[in-house]
């Protein structure tokens, strides 16, 4: 079976580590900006600062906050009991530089420091639709319901796909024909049952 993993908010959690360092970032270093939100897509979303200033704190900082962040525990074990089953495990995330320095180096070394072994990764804009159908996906899990909206239309409901629940999404609707998971232990639980490999 081929299984497509998006990255963040799916296999950590990106939104709250990064809402935690930014905000400790402009405690330690006495910036004047403050937190407008709660629930916030993307962590920059949290707070009053404007998107060009954002996108610069990130280019300049986000590649060393995202190298330090934690991935779920779940993560490792599963794929490699995946791999040695012969599943392929593509992970496909948008990470780009518009918003990161060098999102293609630090993904990559952020995977190996957590010893994560996978068949093949995506990182850019690619339209995951697009990259689910090229590599024949069986399984796919995002946490983004645009996607999985775009995933089931253009696949048509042949991929199975997951919804990895987040705080921004807790409360919007599942997407038509797909299933939503508490978190990855649970999406681990489900896919264990589903291929009889607990
Ligand atoms: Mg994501």
């Amino acid at each position: 079976m081929n299984f497509v993993f998006d990255l963040d908010d799916t296999l950590c959690n990106t939104a709250g580590l990064s809402f935690k360092y930014i905000k400790q970032f402009f405690s330690t270093h006495n910036l004047p900006y403050k937190q407008i939100k709660d629930v916030s897509r993307f962590a920059e979303g949290y707070f009053d600062w404007d998107i060009e200033t954002a996108k610069n704190w990130y280019k300049k900082y986000g590649d060393e906050m995202m190298l330090n962040f934690d991935i779920d525990k779940n993560v490792k074990p599963f794929f490699d009991k995946l791999l040695k089953l012969n599943h392929k495990v593509i992970i496909c995330t948008a990470r780009a530089r518009d918003w990161h320095s060098a999102p293609k180096t630090i993904t990559k070394a952020w995977l190996k420091k957590h010893d994560i072994k996978f068949s093949k990764i995506y990182i850019g804009r690619y339209d995951k639709e697009n990259v689910c159908l090229d590599e024949n996906a069986d399984f796919f899990i995002d946490d983004d319901v645009n996607i999985l909206n775009n995933v089931q239309n253009k696949t048509h409901g042949k991929i199975k796909t997951f919804l990895m629940t987040t705080d921004y999404n807790k409360n919007l609707p599942v997407p038509s024909g797909v299933t939503r998971v508490k978190n990855f232990a649970d999406f681990v639980r489900r896919i264990s049952d589903e291929l009889n490999i607990r």
